[in-house]
Parts: C-alpha cells; structure tokens; sequence
C-alpha cells in the first residue's frame, strides 16, 4: 500500500487516531515521548555540519524509539546511493540498489512518496524489485522519502522481522523525521557541493596559472637551445638600462657570433649544426654567472647582459669566452669539432645614454669589426671606449 507524501503531518490527524487507541493513556504518553525526541531531534539536526553528525543524532533518536528495527538513510549521490546506516541490524538491507531507479529505494525516489508494506511475506508487490532475496526475512517496511524544497536528497528506510510493526502513527512520526532531515540533509549537501566547487575551482584555477607560467616560458625560450629567446632579451635590456641609470651602474652588452658556422653544416650537415648550437648554449651557461642574461639572438648569434659590469669587467668575460670556446671539444657523433668566436662589446652608464636598440647596433658594429679585424676577437664599441672609468685598461687590452 503506497501512501502520498505528507511532509509534516497534521496534529488533528494524530488526535484522531489517538482516540482509536486502547489503553489511550500508555499510547498517549507514550506519543509525547516520541514528539519530545522529534522536536529535539530537528534542532540539534539544523546545527549538524555533516553526514556524520547527521547520523550520530539520528542513530541516537531511533535506536531509543525504534529498538531492534533496521533504520537507514540512502542519501542520493551523484548517480548512485550513499548509504548510512542508522540503527538495528545491518545486514537486513543487503546489498545497497547499484543505480538510483533501482530497488525499493529507486521505486520511492521516482514517486516521490512513500512506499509501507505491512507485511513482506504477504505482499506481491515486492517481488518486482530485484535484489529483495536479502531482505525476505523482514516482515515489514516502510520507506520514506526525504525531499528538500527543489529535489528528493534520499529516502529513509524502516524494516522489522515483525509483520505490521510500523502502524499509521509510526508512518505519520517518520514522516515528521523524514521533514526535519530534509531541510538538515539539504544544508549539508548544499555546503558540501559548494565546498566541492570552490576546490574544483582552486583547483582549476592552479592549473591555469601553471600552463600560464609555461606558455610565458615557453614565449621567452629559444626551443633549440634553452636560451632566452630575443623577445625576452629586449625586455630585459629595458628594464636593465632603467636600473643601471638609476643607480649609477654600468651595464654591458657582449654579442657574439660563431666564427665559420656554415663550414660545420657545410662538412656535417644542418642536424650537426643544431647538436653544436645546443652545445653551445649549455657551455656559454656553464661559463657565465648567474646573474648574466644569455639570449640567443638568431641564427648562431647569442647576447649577453653583464649587469654592474664596466668595460673591463665585460672585456674579461669576453677573453674568457673567447678562450673557452677555443679549448672546447664540442662532440659530434662522428667528429670532435673546435670553434672560435668573435664579440662586440657595448657598456650603457649614465654617461651615454644608450636606450635598448642603440646599445645593441653598438654592440653589433663592435662584433663586425672583430670579424673584419680576422674573428677570435673581442672589440669594443668605439661609443663606449674613452666613456668608462676603465678605458685605458679596455683600448690596451682591445689592442692585444
Ligand atoms: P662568420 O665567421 O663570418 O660568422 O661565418 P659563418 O659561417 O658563421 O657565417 P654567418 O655567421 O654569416 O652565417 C651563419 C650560418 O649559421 C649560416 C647558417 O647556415 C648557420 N645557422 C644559422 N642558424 C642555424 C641553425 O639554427 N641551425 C643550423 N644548423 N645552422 C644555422
Ligand atoms: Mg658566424
Ligand atoms: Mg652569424
């Protein structure tokens, strides 16, 4: 027998059937308990945080009103059931149904009213739910549902080994739970799935920020060798510049070319030449300090920033490359290849004046010369020298 849902009985209903009662006394005492323990219940449910506190009021409440029966909570869970048992034997439920449509649970979900079978062993309208092997030897049940304002959370399952345990006034007392859980139920999945979006967003927003950092990366690397890329370097020369002006500093800019590049794709091929780039790149990083900017500035042209650095801190750097790069053995699979290179040297201090563009033609004109000048060399911009601090060490050195 399928009663509609009734959320919150009327009292009049109850008085009526009250009436019908005998010993009326023993009952009616007996029902004040019980609404006693309901009103208590729905307070102490509307401040429960969680399923757990929800289960731990619940499984109080039934465990002293309905001893020795099975009482559970299916609470609808995404596409499936999350179940909680409250009281009584556990096993009399069996298996939990494996989709929402499914089981006496599905059937009260889909209506969304109550199902009450008096007695099991005399019903033939359980034998149309599958998975009810389990449940035979429960004689009576009574499945509520538990919906909140805009959907159905779950239901509330009541099973005996007792034929008839559950009488009109239990339908009408469970009901009364079943109202106060929903409400409960729905506060608590709300803030669940609330909490549950703000960490898919979190997360997300993680992510975002990671790929971010990678394309930024990957919009100032130079794929080949793992330089910077020329993009990047004139930004950091901006910024650069602005420092050594305000505070007084010399900056140096060092361009290199390697001497004779196109023999090596010419003799090894084009592959060759990429292996020595890349080996390239990884000897000018292990031959500078951290705190220079390396750039690849096309081709096998690199650019290298010196921050604080003068003409004759920058002048040796440059021999020290120049003489690094000579005693290399840069490794081919075939052949162990040597190669020479030549620099042009440019300083910005506050004395020239120099914005991003100039200092690197100054540089760029330094580094033709050193190649018309015969290559493995280094020479510096004519701009630069005689404005330095350093520039007699810098013209006896550029003339060695
Ligand atoms: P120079 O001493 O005058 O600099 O002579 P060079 O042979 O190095 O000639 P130049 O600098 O004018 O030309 C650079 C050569 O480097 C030409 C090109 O074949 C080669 N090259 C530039 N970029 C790449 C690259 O990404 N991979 C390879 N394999 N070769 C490159
Ligand atoms: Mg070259
Ligand atoms: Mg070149």
């Amino acid at each position: 027998m399928a009663i509609a849902a009734t959320p919150i009985p009327r009292t009049s209903d109850l008085l009526d059937l009250l009436r019908q009662i005998v010993p009326p006394q023993e009952r009616a005492v007996e029902l004040y308990r019980r609404l006693l323990a309901i009103n208590e219940l729905s307070g102490s449910m509307n401040s429960a945080r969680n399923i757990d506190g929800l289960q731990r009021l619940l499984a109080g409440y039934f465990n002293e009103c309905l001893p020795g029966d099975s009482i559970r909570l299916c609470i609808v869970d995404g596409a499936k059931y999350r179940n909680v048992h409250l009281s009584g034997p556990e096993v009399t439920f069996g298996e939990p149904p494996a989709s929402l449509n499914q089981g006496i649970a599905g059937s009260v979900l889909k209506s969304k009213s109550p199902m009450w079978i008096p007695d099991m062993h005399a019903s033939r309208r359980i034998r149309k739910f599958p998975g009810n092997g389990e449940r035979s030897y429960a004689r009576s049940i009574m499945v509520l549902p538990v919906s909140a304002m805009k959907r159905v959370v779950g239901c509330l399952e009541m099973l005996s080994s007792y034929p008839n345990r559950f009488d009109e006034i239990e339908y009408h007392l469970g009901s009364l739970v079943a109202a106060h859980l929903s409400s409960a139920l729905d506060n608590i999945l709300t803030r669940q799935e609330l909490a549950n979006a703000n960490a898919r967003l979190r997360d997300h927003d993680l992510r975002l920020t990671q790929l971010n950092e990678k394309l930024q990366q990957l919009a100032h690397t130079d794929e080949a060798t793992g330089l910077f890329n020329k993009r990047r370097l004139f930004e950091r020369l901006d910024m650069e510049i602005a420092r050594a002006k305000r505070y007084g500093e010399i900056l140096s800019c060092l361009m290199i070319d390697i001497d004779d590049f196109k023999q090596i794709n010419d003799i090894y091929g084009h592959q060759a030449g990429d292996q020595i780039l890349k080996q390239i790149g990884a000897l000018l990083r292990r031959s500078l300090r951290i705190t220079d900017f390396i750039a690849r500035y096309g081709g096998e042209e690199f650019t290298i920033l010196l921050p604080r650095t003068n003409s004759a801190g920058a002048y040796r750097v440059a021999e020290n490359l120049r003489s690094t790069f000579m005693s290399h053995d840069f490794a081919l699979p075939t052949a162990t290849i040597h190669l020479t290179i030549s620099i042009g040297v440019a300083c910005c201090s506050t004395f020239n004046h120099l914005n991003a563009q100039q200092i690197i033609f100054l540089a760029d004109s330094a580094l033709y010369r050193a190649k018309r000048s015969g290559k493995n060399q280094a020479c510096f911009a004519d701009e630069t020298e005689g404005k330095t601090e350093s520039q007699d060490f810098v013209k006896s050195m550029s003339q060695v």
